[in-house]
């Protein structure tokens, strides 16, 4: 029988901080601290396995938990010395559910469990409070009843509400013990009348209904919700934590807090966090009470902050990481109840792992370990425009709240989670605006473009989990009168409907009235650190794709080292002019009319390179000859058969007929590629010269200039051998006119799996492949790339067909597509050992395919400029885990860069694939 229930306390423990995926992150983090020697209140730890089991057994405990439970629950009444139940001087635990990833406010939590009428008097007798004694008790009543009985959690709330109104009295804490004795019986009777039976007065019965509830949590609609959102794919269940209560609630020496070893937004190294005096550890994290800062403890609960001080320091040595940790103070005695990695904003992520390098805790490889291609994404945070004037700022700021994430934000503002999500689906940016949020609201959380609440601190709900999307976030706007009914809310007099703008400044604080123009940021400082650092360990060069002098100088200040796909045909749709003259030689019917039409289009192309060639300055510069099915050049309707008919003198009737005979039935597969230019020479003629000529004008302008043409769609080695003898011909004429001397390459692209297979024929004339993996993946899969996004997500979600985990059109499918790729690779190298190989399709932008390119051998990829430094990050991180699997399988193994003879390894899998549209063409 497996072990199901792992014991900690009493300075040891028998679990650890590395089975997360056994333990959950909670019941890990407090093993390890126990182990450590810091001030665990005891208990044990149910298995996820376990929850897992419940499932597959329709929802019922396996054999011979009960017992193993009991056993741990003997153990614990040992170590405490007090008995669950006990009439006199009861044992009480909390049982709280606990994850392999944090899911912040997803899962369930129940306190105060062993309270029942007879203990709740032992407790007020041995505390000598019976305030607490009853506070406990209602506060167990009511998380029982909503979390293991699933009653609505408002009419106990209404209840404490009445009860407050009724004697006058604001806050919760004025209640006095007879009070809450009282509430205790009205909840209790509450529960009877809706249940039909006494509320649970055995502890044990107690136990086993928390347990339940916990593992019932993990297919929550919430928890479902958050894990679809999250693509939390891989986890299989919650486990679950019994630990001995302690109290926080106790009286102003008591107190509980949640906080982050540093600064979780901006990564400095600063003691950070919320807390409150007299409070339970929930009323922090759920925003109830607008909690105070940190620091404010030390001269509240001194004794308690400086160890608390000293605990942070343990764990940030103990573990190498910013953690993020909860703590409740008991009449100034410190216990920590929770310690796991702590979220973080990715400006933080860098600068935390870079610090952290500089203060010797960690290498420059697990600084980039910790780094992920999100992370990268989300430093795209936009701001409101700086050029903003400081007049219009004025006049439309409204409040100004709790800076919980950075970033700025604007949208029409909507109140409910559900409305948020439905502005998204039409494309439509909302600010969701909340008194606070709880996880039911993730779904709209998420659709909002930000998030405003009126409570909460840096820590509550919407703080936590807008930090892990990197989504600005507002929180603690007290000064907003949110009315739901009426829909709308009140601020300093002013009032805002449901739908008007409003603009945050998740850096500040601030709220605005109306739409403001957003910009993206500046980097910050340990980016170029840690790029940097991703440099100097990568063997695989990043290119980029780009078309225009702008995008090659944007994708150089990214880190682009030379350019992967020049996709020449973008440049015909740049004007009217050119995309006549395309038109005109597309519509041509003999070679004469097709050549007065290229000679038209030879000047835009040679200004074209010469402008890319300047922006590269001696970075090598991949030319792909025309690629598209010809038919996607012609006029689309009547307006431009006339403007096409006019400009060249030919008849609307014949350039009508002539758009006809181009109409292909699957262009795909049609007339595209080197395809043409074996037909139709002369656009090969044309480019050719067009880039030679201006590979020459930049040499003369001392522009250094390092062509390689590349010939799309190759299948065949005769074919790239006539495209190859014309284009030497034409190249090397326009040198020796110019008596310029350029080195130029001519290479081919592998998007047919015929040319994979024989790529050591192809190789024989090619001195460069670049694998385009759209078309390989169209063409391997027989997806089509234009109508596959159709189908294809069902193919993807695992909650329906599930076929693909990743879509193939974003992520290389490693076990199909890779297998030629490794196979063009090895076959072209058997031909010629210093083949260059690099890949062009949207895949040399992605985190997970770009390890696999590293693996096979490749010398580049390739990705649009926006991906370059994610590319990079990727690439390092292929060594690094190379360098680890070395380390981990010995010295004996061959490098994992080689190209191996078996199939190809599965790359790790990325657990976030990033989120990109399906390839489109162009
Ligand atoms: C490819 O097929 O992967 C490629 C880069 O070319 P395109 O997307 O232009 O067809
Ligand atoms: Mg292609």
């Amino acid at each position: 029988m497996p072990k199901r229930v792992y014991f900690f306390g009493g300075g040891k423990a028998e679990g650890r901080g590395d089975q997360k995926l056994h333990l959950g992150g909670k019941g890990a983090g407090l093993a390890e601290m126990t182990n450590i020697g810091l001030p665990v209140p005891p208990g044990f730890t149910i298995t996820i396995d376990t929850c897992a089991e419940y499932w597959q057994l329709g929802k019922r405990n396996p054999v011979g938990l009960d017992k193993e439970v009991l056993q741990n629950l003997r153990k614990l009444e040992t170590v405490t010395g007090k008995k669950l139940g006990d009439p006199l001087d009861p044992l009480l635990i909390s049982v709280r559910s606990g994850a392999a990833r944090s899911m912040p406010g997803m899962m369930e939590t129940i306190l105060n469990l062993g309270l029942n009428d007879a203990s709740v008097e032992g407790l007020a007798q041995k505390t000598g409070n019976a305030r607490f004694a009853y506070d406990s008790y209602r506060r167990f009543i009511q998380m029982y009843a909503a979390t293991a009985m699933g009653l609505s959690k408002e009419p106990l709330e209404e209840m404490l509400h009445h009860l407050k109104h009724a004697r006058g009295i604001k806050h919760d804490t004025d209640l006095s013990a007879t009070d809450l004795k009282e509430l205790c019986a009205q909840f209790k009777k509450f529960y009877a009348e809706k249940k039909g039976e006494p509320f649970p007065q055995d502890p044990i019965a107690q136990l086993w209904g928390a347990v339940a509830a916990v593992f019932n949590c993990w297919e929550a609609e919430k928890s479902v919700t958050y894990r679809r959102v999250e693509k939390i794919t891989d986890l299989k269940g919650t486990a679950v934590n019994i630990c001995t209560m302690v109290y926080g609630n106790k009286g102003d020496n008591s107190g509980t807090g949640v906080c982050f070893t540093r600064d979780p937004n901006s990564g400095e190294n600063v003691f950070y966090g919320d807390c409150l005096i007299n409070a339970q550890g929930k009323d922090v994290v759920a925003g109830i009470r607008t909690p105070m800062k940190l620091i404010e403890l030390e001269s509240k609960l001194p004794r308690a902050y400086k160890q608390l001080c000293e605990v942070r320091k343990t764990l940030e040595r103990h573990y190498k990481d910013m953690q993020d940790l909860e703590f409740t103070v008991e009449d100034e005695k410190l216990y920590m109840l929770q310690c796991r990695t702590g979220k973080r904003s990715p400006a933080a992520t860098f600068r935390i792992a870079v610090d952290m390098v500089k203060e010797k805790l960690i290498s420059k490889e697990t600084a980039l370990s910790r780094i992920s291609a999100e992370d990268i994404e989300r430093l795209f945070y936009p701001v409101i425009d700086p050029q903003t004037a400081k007049a219009e700022l004025t006049a439309r700021f409204l409040t100004s709240g709790i800076n919980a994430v950075p970033g700025a934000a604007t949208g029409h503002v909507v109140f409910t989670a559900a409305r948020a999500e439905e502005l998204a689906a039409k494309g439509t940016h909302a600010i969701l605006v909340r008194k606070e949020t709880s996880p039911e609201d993730v779904g709209g959380m998420h659709a909002a473009q930000g998030i405003l609440t009126a409570t909460g601190g840096k820590t509550s709900h919407a703080a936590v989990v807008a930090r892990g999307w990197g989504k600005c976030c507002i929180v603690g706007c007290d000064a907003l009168e949110i009315d739901y009914t009426k829909k709308h809310f009140v601020v300093n007099g002013k009032l805002i409907q449901e739908g008007q703008f409003v603009t945050l400044d998740g850096s500040s604080g601030d709220v605005y009235e109306g739409e403001m123009s957003l910009v993206k940021p500046e980097f910050p400082e340990a980016y170029n650190t840690i790029m940097g650092w991703a440099d100097k360990i990568r063997r695989l060069k990043v290119r980029t794709n780009a078309d225009t002098p702008y995008d090659s100088e944007k994708a150089v200040a990214m880190g682009a080292e030379g350019i992967g796909l020049c996709r020449t045909e973008h440049m015909f749709f740049d004007t009217e002019e050119r995309r006549l003259a395309i038109q005109e030689m597309i519509v041509a019917n003999t070679e004469d009319a097709r050549r007065r039409a290229l000679d038209k289009l030879l000047p835009f192309q040679r200004e074209d390179f010469m402008g890319i060639f300047k922006a590269m300055h001696g970075k090598p510069v991949t030319i792909r000859l025309i690629d598209p099915p010809l038919h996607e050049f012609t006029p689309k309707d009547k307006d431009g058969v006339e403007r096409l008919s006019k400009t060249t003198g030919l008849s609307t009737d014949f350039i009508e007929k002539r758009c006809e005979q181009l109409h292909e039935a699957n262009p795909m597969l049609g007339h595209r590629g080197c395809r043409l230019c074996i037909t139709y020479p002369e656009i090969l003629d044309m480019q050719v010269r067009a880039i030679m000529e201006a590979a020459v004008a930049c040499k003369k302008k001392g522009v250094k200039a390092l062509p390689e043409i590349m010939h799309p769609l190759v299948l065949d080695r005769k074919e790239l051998k006539l495209l190859e003898e014309r284009t030497r011909r034409v190249a090397d004429e326009v040198l020796a006119q110019s008596g310029v001397k350029i080195p130029y390459l001519i290479g081919t692209m592998i998007e047919i799996p015929r040319a994979a297979l024989l790529a050591h024929e192809i190789a024989e004339v090619a001195e460069f492949f670049s694998f385009g993996t759209n078309d390989l993946t169209q063409m391997t899969m027989g997806l089509s790339r234009d109508d596959a996004g159709r189908f294809l997500p069902e193919y993807v979600d695992e909650k329906k067909a599930g076929i693909f985990k990743f879509d193939p059109f974003q992520s290389l499918d490693i076990s199909g597509v890779g297998q030629l790729v490794q196979m063009g690779i090895e076959r072209g190298r058997a031909t010629k050992p210093n083949l260059k190989i690099g890949i062009c399709g949207e895949h040399g932008g992605e985190a997970r395919s770009v390890k696999f390119c590293h693996k096979v051998g490749m010398d580049y990829v390739s990705c649009s400029p926006y991906r370059v430094p994610i590319a990079r990050l990727a690439a390092a991180h292929a060594v690094i885990e190379e360098q680890l699997g070395k380390r981990a399988t010995g010295p004996s193994k061959a490098s994992a860069s080689k190209v191996k003879k078996s199939a190809p390894q599965r790359a790790p899998a990325r657990k976030h694939p990033p989120k990109r549209k399906a390839a489109s063409r162009r």
